[in-house]
């Protein structure tokens, strides 16, 4: 395989990029000069060391951002889950940084998030190698057994997929819903079948947020 093959494959790996797609990338890379290369793969060497988890939502943010703070075990978090003006009694479910961003963008919503990176595609046996199911159920356990949280918002798409992972998390949370006393929610039906939090528009996700049941 020679390095325009090999970096198709790479690049035919990204969500929602088709070999063709791909092979467009190398070839856009091979009219570049060597400085716009050199950036390109240094900043991607960089990407793991620059940009830091949350412990505790699980979002990535750069670890300069100020309000990264270190907790007792040495790890961070987030200038969100740091932030001391936060509600820590309502906690948002959203399925990737994308919608995270996207709702902070909008900005009415001021509770903390957890995000669960993906979705569990449907008729998927085992759903927890997908989501990162135990972390999320310690940290409601935790939060719940301080005292501190009150309602957990599932904001995911409305797709077949995201229908499934909802349908699963409310499962898996109702042994704690019920011991705890916690409000579930999900976003209204303002979020019109298939629609993206992504790349919904605030007046869309104002309502949905608003109409949450
Ligand atoms: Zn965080």
């Amino acid at each position: 395989m020679n390095s325009i093959e090999k970096l198709t494959e790479y690049f035919s790996k990204f969500p929602g990029i088709g070999p063709r797609q791909a092979k467009r990338f190398v070839y856009f890379l091979l009219t570049r000069n060597n400085g716009f290369l050199n950036e390109f793969t240094g900043l991607i060497k960089q990407l793991k060391q620059d940009i830091k988890i949350c412990r505790s939502c699980f979002r990535f943010y750069p670890a300069s951002a100020a309000g990264g703070q270190y907790s007792a075990d040495n790890s961070e978090l987030c200038a969100i889950c740091s932030n001391p003006n936060r509600d820590n009694d309502i906690l948002m479910v959203v399925g990737k940084d994308a919608d995270l961003e996207n709702i902070e963008r909008i900005g009415n919503y001021n509770g903390l998030y957890f995000v669960l990176g993906v979705y569990i595609p449907i008729l998927e046996k085992t759903p927890e190698q997908f989501i990162r199911i135990e972390k999320f159920l310690t940290l409601i356990q935790k939060k719940a057994a301080g005292g501190e949280l009150k309602e957990i918002i599932l904001a995911l798409s409305l797709n077949p997929e995201g229908e499934n992972t909802i349908e699963y998390l409310l499962e898996k949370l109702k042994p704690l819903a019920e011991k705890y006393s916690i409000k579930i929610s999900t976003l209204g039906r303002g979020l019109s079948t298939g629609t993206e939090l992504e790349y919904s528009d605030s007046e869309t996700f104002k309502n949905a947020f608003k109409n949450r049941n």
